[in-house]
């Protein structure tokens, strides 16, 4: 089992056990499949993005450890109905967040509840469970119907 602080466990145990906006979305404008193969995490993105850029809705399903469950389910709570450039935005933050060094503050303020997630830093072998859905929305939006690897 992971050592992360308490809070932050409760709060990933409880969206891995419940994880939101979980299954397929239609009609939906982009999707992508992600793997890492390193975990065995097998997930499936869905966006419906309107004309003007805004994701009117996001899902997911798949098969993955409690770390990349967690972590989608906490993604697509954020991302409904923000434009696709806050969620580049968003990635890019969350990314710097999750390979930060372990004795640098994390910037709760800025994550939100996606704070919680940063706890992963502790255990290289998970970031890549954290990011794996991150890449595949990333995926979906430039490539539509790409496959993202976390290897
Ligand atoms: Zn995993």
């Amino acid at each position: 089992m992971f050592d992360l602080r308490s809070l932050y466990q409760q709060v990933i145990v409880d969206h891995s056990k419940a994880p939101r906006h979980f299954g397929v979305l239609t009609p939906c404008s982009h999707d992508a499949d992600g793997h890492n193969p390193l975990c065995g995490d097998h997930l499936h993105v869905y966006l419906q993005v309107a004309n003007d850029g805004q994701i009117v809705d996001a899902s997911f399903e798949g098969e993955g450890c409690a770390i990349s469950v967690a972590s989608a389910s906490m993604m697509t709570e954020a991302m409904i109905g923000h434009t696709v450039t806050e969620f580049e935005a968003l990635f890019d933050r969350f990314q710097k967040m999750v390979t930060s060094p372990v004795d640098e503050a994390l910037d709760d303020e800025a994550m939100g509840k996606l704070a919680v997630l940063g706890g992963v830093r502790e255990f290289p072998s998970r970031i890549k469970c954290a990011i794996l859905c991150w890449h595949t929305v990333k995926s979906a939006i430039t490539a539509q119907g790409g496959v993202a690897h976390t290897e």
